[in-house]
Order: structure tokens, then C-alpha cells, then sequence
């Protein structure tokens, strides 16, 4: 009986991900989750150093019109906001449900130019789309009795395309621990990848320059001596993985991309 009643109840909260169409378990309230996620973007926009480096704020709020306006359709209720964070050294970027997305200065830094940015953006964007975080607190609500899942917080894939990636919190002492926390499980991650490569190339972004940034970050951890225990690579799939998922999809999104529907743009980012 309680099987049954709980097949009702899954059968009731399933969502449709954007671009894959997977069919995926929503038993959160959108309007909770946002409300929370928002709350916590002001605390970081608080607590860490705001940006006054107008060539990155220009970069990425061109990036951010234009990945918005092709994920319209797929987060019509997102209110998009795109903040650069001064963080020299902070390779990651972060969104949020509801479309806050914040972006540290040290990934502006790392990448060669306007798609490499975009390529990040996009894989954090398309966590978002596929609402990853609803899901995961609503599996977590289908493992413990209802009303006992932890705090929703914000699911923060810190950093998409990988780097050692030290957390918000500890990169600035902010103790903002939720988003730390909150890291997806490798089949989001592997989904986001795909929906963001996509997006990218809706976009008029050129998708392959998502592998060229992921090559130069394998280099940089390496050259780093490895990830950093609490890192992007604490919770991330290999990259010989992400890259052969990410070249599986290549020929879609090269198809997509030089249909050119969207115009193009390249900047270089000195
Ligand atoms: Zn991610």
C-alpha cells in the first residue's frame, strides 16, 4: 500500500530535462527553492568582493544575454543575474535556481577567450535548466521521511570544466557552507556537460573550445600537482570521461553551431 501510494506520489513530481528528456523525480516547490537560493546569492554577493574590472563585467554579461535568451524557453521563470566576483586565483563559477550565477574572477583570468567563459557558464546554466537541484533534495526526500531533508541550498556545481577548485566558502572565509556542500552526483554532471554543450552552440559559441579549456585545465592540475582535496575534482567525473562524452556530442552541436542561427562572436580575453 505505501509502494503504491509512493508510485502516486513520484508518478505526480516527475519534470522532463531540457535537450536530454530524461524524465527526472521534482517533488520540490520551485518557489521555496528560488526563494532560498536567492537568499543565499545575497549573502555571497556580501560577503565577496565585487568585481570593478569592467572589461570582465562586460565579457560575462554579454555571455549572460546571451545564454539566457537561448535557455528562455527551458527557465521561463528565471529572473538572470551575472556577477563577477574579485577572486584572483579562484578558478569557478556557480548558478543558481532561480538564475543567479555568480563567476570569480580567476576563470575569467584562465580562459582564452569569450567561449572558453562560455562553455563554463553554459554547464552551470544547464544545471539550472535541468532544475539538478530539485532533484537532488527530492531524492533526498524519497530516502529519509518527509520534512527531514537538510536544508535546500543552492546546488552549486562549483566550477563546471574543472581546475582545482577551492569552495566559496573557504576561498573567502565566507563559511557559506551549503554551497559547498551541495555538489551533484556524476550523472547531473555528465547531463550538464551535454545540455551545455548544446546551449553553447545555440548560442553561437564554438562548442570545441569546451574541450580545448578542459585539455589546459587537466595541464593546470597537473601542473598544480593534483586536485585539491575539497576541489572540483573531489566530486567530479575524470576528465578522459567528460571528454568522450563531450566528443560523442561534438557532431550535433558542430551542426548546430554552424547552422549559425545566433550571431558569433570570439573575444579574446587578454
Ligand atoms: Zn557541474
Amino acid at each position: 500500500m505505501f509502494a503504491v501510494a509512493l508510485l502516486l506520489f513520484i508518478s505526480a513530481g516527475c519534470q522532463e530535462v531540457p535537450v536530454t528528456g530524461r524524465t527526472a523525480v521534482n517533488l520540490v516547490d520551485d518557489q521555496d527553492i528560488t526563494a532560498k537560493a536567492l537568499e543565499e546569492f545575497e549573502q555571497i554577493k556580501r560577503m565577496q568582493r565585487l568585481s570593478r574590472n569592467p572589461a570582465q563585467i562586460r565579457i560575462v554579461q554579454q555571455i549572460g544575454a546571451r545564454l539566457s535568451r537561448t535557455v528562455f524557453w527551458d527557465v521561463p521563470h528565471a529572473d538572470w543575474e551575472f556577477v563577477v566576483f574579485e577572486a584572483p586565483g579562484v578558478l569557478n563559477a556557480f548558478a543558481m535556481p532561480g538564475g543567479k550565477v555568480g563567476v570569480f574572477s580567476g576563470l575569467i583570468d584562465f580562459c582564452e577567450n569569450e567561449d572558453q567563459l562560455a562553455s563554463v557558464l553554459a554547464h552551470e546554466i544547464a544545471h539550472v535548466a535541468a532544475r539538478h537541484t530539485h532533484e537532488k533534495y527530492s531524492q533526498g526526500m524519497l530516502l529519509k521521511p518527509l520534512g527531514a531533508a537538510t536544508s535546500i541550498g543552492i546546488g552549486m556545481s562549483t566550477g563546471s570544466t574543472g581546475i582545482y577548485l577551492p569552495s566559496v566558502g573557504s576561498a573567502a572565509g565566507s563559511g557559506v557552507t551549503s554551497l559547498t556542500q551541495s555538489a551533484f552526483d556524476r550523472g547531473k554532471e555528465i547531463e550538464a556537460d551535454h545540455i551545455g554543450l548544446i546551449y553553447m552552440a545555440k548560442a553561437g559559441y564554438d562548442p570545441r573550445e569546451s574541450l580545448r579549456l578542459l585539455q589546459r585545465m587537466e595541464e593546470h592540475v597537473a601542473s598544480q600537482g593534483g586536485p585539491s582535496s575539497n576541489g572540483w575534482f573531489a566530486n567530479h567525473p575524470d576528465f578522459p570521461e567528460r571528454q568522450i562524452k563531450i566528443n560523442e556530442l561534438m557532431p550535433e552541436a558542430m551542426a548546430i553551431y554552424e547552422k549559425g542561427e545566433t550571431q558569433r562572436t570570439h573575444t579574446v580575453i587578454e
